[in-house]
């Protein structure tokens, strides 16, 4: 199908994306790689009168170095993310889980803040965003706010920005010397997940002494294991007390059902996943 009539609008700076949101507000939409957005468009899932593409605003894009972080620009596409030296080194699960984020064509026009604020449940970004402890900057009419982790994302397709604000970057607290790893299952290559598990964890002598889980498609958000976190610390980085740990990783979750499985299958899924996920991010 294609798209109802819209004015495009194309900002090279913040402040300009901003007044074109206050003066549009419902009747506009902000792009950045467009690869969810111009599908809802086509499919008339929603109908904006004015797009606002952001993918000419250079001070959006881009890896830095912050002290003890990493700050991620919202339109860096999941490519540059994905080959950064500075994500490789300090948030190893990032760029681990953007290898198994759709395919190569979408990773270069998909952006990091553009799934990150398109907030769907199964999304690859999400669980180690979570996991990581991210913090997320957004722009507004009356400045700048940070908001973590925990509490960006608030439902199905919905984050804490609101309709008159902008995902500018976000930093991601440094976990040098973390072992981290991504399990995603699927049917098909290149699908969104069934069930997918971020693991980040720090093995001090053997022993785990902090873990970090985050989980996909358990529920209308990307959620937190905390229960795996919990009994995860001081266990030694054994496969009988990782397995231990693992079987409550559905814990407090509420999967959906659909075609490719049900809740049930996907409680099962999430505990086997998130056992092979902490063990190789163990190194064990
Ligand atoms: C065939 C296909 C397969 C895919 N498979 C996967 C997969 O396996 N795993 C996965 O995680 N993703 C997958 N994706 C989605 C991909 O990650 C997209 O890149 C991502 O969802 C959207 O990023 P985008 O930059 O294209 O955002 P857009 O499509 O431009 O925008 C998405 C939404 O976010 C809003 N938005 C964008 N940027 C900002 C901002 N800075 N501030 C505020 N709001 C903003 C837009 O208004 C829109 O509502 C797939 C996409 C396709 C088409």
């Amino acid at each position: 199908m294609i798209p109802t009539e819209f004015d495009y609008l194309a900002p090279t700076s913040v402040d300009e994306v901003l007044a074109a949101l206050a003066q549009h507000g419902d009747d506009a939409k902000v792009m950045a790689g467009g690869q969810s957005l111009l599908p809802v468009l086509r499919m008339r899932l929603n109908a904006p009168e004015v797009v606002i593409d952001i993918g000419r605003i250079d001070a959006l894009r881009g890896v830095r170095d912050d002290g003890d972080a990493i700050v991620i620009g919202a339109t860096t596409t999941h490519a540059d993310v994905g080959s950064n030296p500075l994500v490789a080194e300090h948030a190893a699960l990032i760029a681990k889980a953007i290898t198994h984020l759709a395919d190569a064509q979408i990773r270069h026009r998909g952006t990091f803040g553009g799934a990150l604020a398109h907030a769907d449940p199964g999304g690859d970004l999400g669980p180690p965003a979570l996991a990581l402890g991210a913090e997320f900057v957004i722009a507004g009419q009356n400045g700048t706010r940070t908001v973590a982790a925990d509490d960006f994302f608030v439902d199905l397709f919905e984050t804490a920005i609101g309709d008159d604000e902008l995902l500018t970057e976000v930093r991601i607290p440094k976990h040098t010397g973390w072992g981290a790893h991504h399990e995603k299952f699927v049917r098909i290559a290149h699908q969104w997940p069934i069930v997918a598990v971020a693991a980040a964890v720090r093995v001090d002598g053997g022993t785990i002494a902090e873990a970090r889980v985050g989980l996909a498609n358990m529920g209308s958000t990307p959620l937190r294991a905390r229960a795996v976190e919990e009994a995860l610390a001081g266990q030694p980085a054994t496969d009988e007390a990782v397995r231990a740990a693992a079987s409550q990783a559905a814990d407090g979750t509420n999967p959906p059902s659909d075609l490719n499985g049900d809740a049930d299958y996907r409680r099962h899924l999430a505990t086997v996943l998130t056992r092979r996920a902490v063990l190789a991010a163990a190194g064990a």
